[in-house]
């Protein structure tokens, strides 16, 4: 399978960006990605450019893992939710215990070798309650990192809603952080969505697929071969086939695929009246239930959460003496 995923990845692209991702990726053994590695140099076509990310808890690193990711360049996102009373509330191991002190050795495993690494800090239901105690945790550590909120969408069974928080929580949240971030005035660190949202306000580029407004950045690939628009949906619904029995460049211009794709457009087009359009560009489009299954994505939460949100960063970057021809015309 590894091989088949490998070659129909980079026949179908000039670039190819692979990010591993779990559950934990690194249970595979850092031998394993010796052997993507080598497979690839095999059907790697000349002058094709390919890059790895890894997105760990770092709780597996030895030498071994630290030499590969060093010497092969990977990016490295590190999954810690804040200080230990905080990240230990959901992130427990199978022993029952809380991660946060093997993730700490691993980032001092990081650290030592020089490597550098961005984070993801998991807003749930308990450390929504705990902005300052985050920022400065990571501040101090200094790890900028993107905080994504644990928030429950149209289609999720209510078992999972437990540790979800509604959008409007997070756009508190990231109010918060922002305001100690600029209080700090440090352009060496960043936090993500914020950084995202500020760019957009100020007419540049951003980064995240929900704030490019371009779902077709990604596929992901379960290990059994099935392809899906994006670890966002990761059910039946959304499988788009199977590398097993049809190639990734067949799949990539299906006709149910690139449905899918155009439900974005047609929610695009009801949102296009919005002021905050250049910048929201609609979301994400699981906050839609999929492409179909709402018709105006004013009617969510995660829009008027969105639309508090934006406002209240555009109203802060003027404060910073930002001019009106700067911010977009919002
Ligand atoms: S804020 Fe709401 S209406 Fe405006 S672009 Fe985003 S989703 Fe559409
Ligand atoms: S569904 Fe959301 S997370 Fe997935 S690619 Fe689209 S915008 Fe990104």
């Amino acid at each position: 399978m590894l091989k088949l995923v490998l070659s129909e990845c980079l026949q179908a692209a000039s670039f190819v960006r692979f990010i591993w991702h779990g559950g934990e990726p690194t249970i595979a053994g850092a031998e394993y990605y010796r052997k993507i590695l080598a497979i690839e140099d095999k059907v790697r076509r000349d002058g094709q450019k390919v890059t790895h990310s890894i997105q760990t808890n770092a709780t597996l690193l030895n030498p071994q893992w630290i030499d590969l990711l060093k010497s092969k360049r990977f990016s490295i996102g590190v999954s810690i939710d804040g200080p230990e009373y905080l990240h230990n509330f959901a992130r427990i191991n199978a022993n029952g215990r809380g991660s946060f002190r093997e993730v700490q050795k691993g980032i001092v495993l990081f650290r030592n070798a020089g490597i550098k690494f961005g984070s993801i800090a998991v807003v749930n239901s308990y450390t929504v309650n705990f902005p300052e105690e985050i920022f400065w945790f990571m501040y101090n550590q200094k790890i900028s990192f993107s905080a994504n909120a644990c928030v429950a969408y149209p289609s999720d069974p209510e078992e999972v809603r437990q540790l979800t928080i509604s959008p409007m929580q997070f756009s508190n949240f990231l109010l918060r952080l922002l305001d100690l971030w600029l209080k700090t005035d440090d352009p060496t660190f960043n936090i993500k969505p914020l950084d995202d949202i500020i760019k957009g306000i100020l007419g540049r580029q951003p980064s995240l697929c929900r704030y490019r407004g371009q779902c077709q950045m990604y596929l992901t690939i379960d290990s059994n071969g099935d392809v899906y628009p994006c670890d966002e949906y990761l059910n039946q619904n959304y499988n788009f086939g199977n590398l097993r029995q049809t190639p990734l460049k067949k799949i990539v211009q299906s006709t149910n695929l690139n449905e899918y794709y155009a439900g974005r457009t047609i929610m695009q087009t009801v949102c296009q009246n919005c002021q905050w359009f250049n910048i929201c560009k609609g979301g994400c489009m699981r906050e839609w239930g999929g492409s179909k299954s709402i018709t105006d994505p004013r009617e969510t939460e995660f829009c008027k959460a969105r639309q508090f949100l934006f406002e209240e960063v555009r109203d802060r970057i003027q404060l910073l003496g930002y001019s009106k021809k700067e911010i977009l015309n919002v």
